[in-house]
């Protein structure tokens, strides 16, 4: 069967229809589809008998000064990548079908939406949770996959879907990466052989901070490669380095034991990358 283009809410009503009954599962994206959004297509094929992709490149979630025109569309591509994928629906809509000029309410993140990530991009996380939410009402799916490499956004999502009684189940899919250790990602394609070469230091801090025991060593592991990265060329420079509780991204004490979340997010050139991993302390 061919994909279905939806390219308004009309549309997707329509194409909804159009599968008769079975169950859905949605995978959202901002399209520029690489291997890590086809394993989420795939983990959600697991799921549901029908899958849906959305494309939407999302300006509330961007701030001003953030990469909002110059974020890479490749919408050809994404159609043929979610046909080869058996996607039976691509909803792809524009800002104005998503966001009439009269629409006053959105979702806020709360305080766990202003810490970690949300202390480098503020209000960012209102706008993913004000997207999804809306992509879940207007696609009503069973199931809905997000990738772990978006640890806190994994988080704010679950813990929206449990404070607002979203009836959905949000699956989690491990963090798709390339043979040498970096994690897939849409602004990948700007980075540079020798920024390609430094943003390597981020997947390489996990790893140093894997093989540590206690939050103090981990920290300390992940920090030292991340330094050293500092004074490469072109430079890494760190935003963040931190270990937190994966549900709450709230900083683990030294004493923590069970998972915790070792994230990072740092500039190379121009581009900014994040990438964590989950670790379990004893
Ligand atoms: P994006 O298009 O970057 O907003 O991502 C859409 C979805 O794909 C989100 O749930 C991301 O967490 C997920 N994703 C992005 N990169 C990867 C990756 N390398 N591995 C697994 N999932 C990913």
């Amino acid at each position: 069967m061919d994909v279905i283009v939806a390219g308004d809410r009309a549309e997707l009503a329509k194409a909804r229809e159009s599968l008769g009954g079975g169950s859905i599962a949605l995978v959202p994206t901002m399209g520029a589809l690489h291997e890590g959004h086809r394993s989420l297509i795939r983990l959600a094929r697991e799921h549901a008998d029908h899958v849906v992709v959305s494309v939407f490149v999302n300006p509330l979630q961007f701030g001003p000064a953030e990469d909002f025109s110059r974020y890479p569309r490749t919408f050809d591509a994404d159609l043929e990548a979610c046909a080869e994928e058996g996607v039976e629906i691509v909803f792809a809509p524009s800002a104005e079908d998503m966001y009439p000029p009269d629409r006053q309410v959105s979702i806020s993140a709360g305080g766990m939406g202003t810490v970690v990530e949300g202390a480098f991009r503020p209000g960012h996380f209102d706008g993913v949770l004000t997207v999804v939410l809306k992509l879940l009402n207007l696609v009503r799916p069973d199931v809905a996959i997000f990738g772990q490499k978006d640890a806190q956004q994994l988080a704010l999502i679950r813990r929206m879907a449990a404070d607002l009684n979203v009836p959905v189940s949000i699956v989690a899919a491990p963090t798709f990466r390339e043979p040498d250790g970096l994690a897939l990602s849409s602004r990948n394609r700007y980075l540079s052989a020798a920024d390609r070469a430094t943003a390597l230091a981020l997947s390489r801090a996990l790893r140093a901070g894997a093989a540590r025991e206690t939050p103090g060593e981990i920290l300390a592991a992940a920090r030292a490669v991340l330094d050293e990265a500092a004074r490469l060329d072109p430079p890494l420079l760190l935003d963040y380095v931190v270990l937190a509780d994966p549900a709450t991204f709230a900083p683990v004490a030294e004493d923590h034991s069970g998972e915790a979340v070792l994230a990072v997010a740092a500039r190379v050139g121009s581009t900014r990358l994040i990438d964590n991993a989950v670790l379990r302390l004893s």
